[in-house]
């Protein structure tokens, strides 16, 4: 048996976040970041509609970047105390992730992270609270998913938890939010959201029920991120629906390599971080070509359903082409060399890196094998920007 899980209501359009007025609940905590959606006047008129739906509110702030269990457990402390039946999370991907976790440990206080960590293991949820993410970029889809990331910063581990337990109730998708990213977030957020729909559309766990969404959000982003990229408020709010799609595709059909690999290689060089987003789009043209010797033909309908005709292997050939162009107007390198990492450094630690992305939760489903040895030879070509020919 199957399952295919989404949240029980998407609200989207301007405006969205209004229908904040008409939740029924008694008490909302609204976790957030660190302070852009305050700055930019939301979380304000978050708490007027709350207020105005009779709901009292206390506020969970500056959840960091790579939110960390510490975080977590304070916030499910604050959680206790307060005794919320509505967990309201707003922004991007951090504070929506944190939340979630928060809501674990708030329901279940006595469950630790290495008994969630096993994928769909979780304790039922909602004893105690609902769940509303509401998002303020174009990328993570986190509002719609299964999934949160949470790191232990002592032990040097990410969690990356799953489970349909932690789907929100509720997703608003309100483009306002959207329309505060930087450029650079733009690019890469929308890259991101690119690799969720054609990782879920090629995986193993695909369906019926997620090819059609992933069809479509693959199809929008390509029509709408290089306007939104340039500030296009239209294209900008059409990217915040389609990276929304590719998230329902995904946190029911999984991811593959190009995801293995940015998780690995994102804090793996002294050189700077890699922007998740940033890393994908680098890497998806090359795990596109390693792929397509198992998934050719998925490949070729994604190419097919936006334009691209000819044979299999032309359309693939096609397709990542299409993508180095977008790649270039996106102002995103095409290997690492060029991102900047160090030429010693990558030939030291990608033996390493190689046999930890073999291990990453997103290998399993990617629809062709991968040993180590493979993915030294992989990750080499994404860092001097050679054929795949293996
Ligand atoms: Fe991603």
């Amino acid at each position: 048996m199957k399952r295919f899980t989404l949240p029980r209501d998407i609200y989207y359009g301007k405006d969205a976040m209004s229908v904040l007025k008409t939740v029924k609940g008694k008490k909302a905590v609204l976790v957030l970041g660190g302070g852009s959606m305050k700055k930019f006047g939301f979380v304000d008129k978050a708490l007027s509609y709350l207020n105005e739906a009779g709901i009292e509110t206390k506020l969970i702030e500056n959840v960091e970047p790579d939110p960390s269990v510490e975080t977590v457990m304070k916030g499910a402390e604050t959680m206790r105390e307060f005794e919320p039946d509505l967990i309201i999370a707003m922004g991007g991907g951090s504070p929506i992730d944190a939340a979630k976790a928060m809501w674990v440990f708030y329901e279940y206080p006595d469950t630790t992270f290495e008994e969630i960590i096993q994928p769909f293991s979780f304790p039922e949820l909602r004893k105690k609270a609902r769940f509303i993410a509401i998002s303020s970029t174009s990328g993570t889809a986190t509002e719609v998913t299964a999934f949160s990331v949470i790191t232990d910063y002592e032990k040097g581990i990410k969690y990356p938890l799953a489970d349909f337990n932690i789907t929100p109730d509720i997703a608003i998708v309100d483009p306002e939010l959207a329309s505060t990213m930087p450029p650079k977030l733009t690019a890469h957020t929308g890259m991101d959201a690119l690799t969720h729909a054609i990782e879920a559309y090629v995986s193993t766990e695909h369906s019926p029920f997620t090819d059609p969404l992933a069809l479509k959000a693959i199809h929008m982003v390509f029509d709408y991120l290089p306007d939104s990229y340039k500030g296009d408020k239209d294209a900008r709010e059409q990217m915040h629906y389609a990276q929304c799609l590719a998230g329902e595709a995904f946190s029911n059909a999984l991811l593959g390599i190009v995801h293995s690999m940015a998780h690995k290689t994102g804090a793996a060089f002294s050189t700077g971080h890699i922007p998740h987003g940033c890393a994908n789009a680098i890497y998806l043209p090359y795990v596109i070509k390693y792929n397509a010797k198992c998934a050719e033909a998925r490949y070729a309908d994604i190419a097919r359903s936006i334009g691209i005709e000819g044979t299999d292997a032309e359309c693939v050939e096609a397709l990542c082409k299409k993508i180095d162009e977008y790649n270039v107007k996106l102002n995103i390198p095409k290997t690492l060399k060029e991102f900047g990492v160090n030429e010693d450094e990558f030939k030291q630690k990608v033996k390493e890196i190689a046999v930890n992305a073999v291990g990453d939760a997103c290998t399993p489903s990617n629809p062709r094998p991968i040993t180590p040895e493979e993915m030294e030879k992989l990750l080499t070509c994404t860092y001097y920007g050679t054929e795949v020919d293996f």
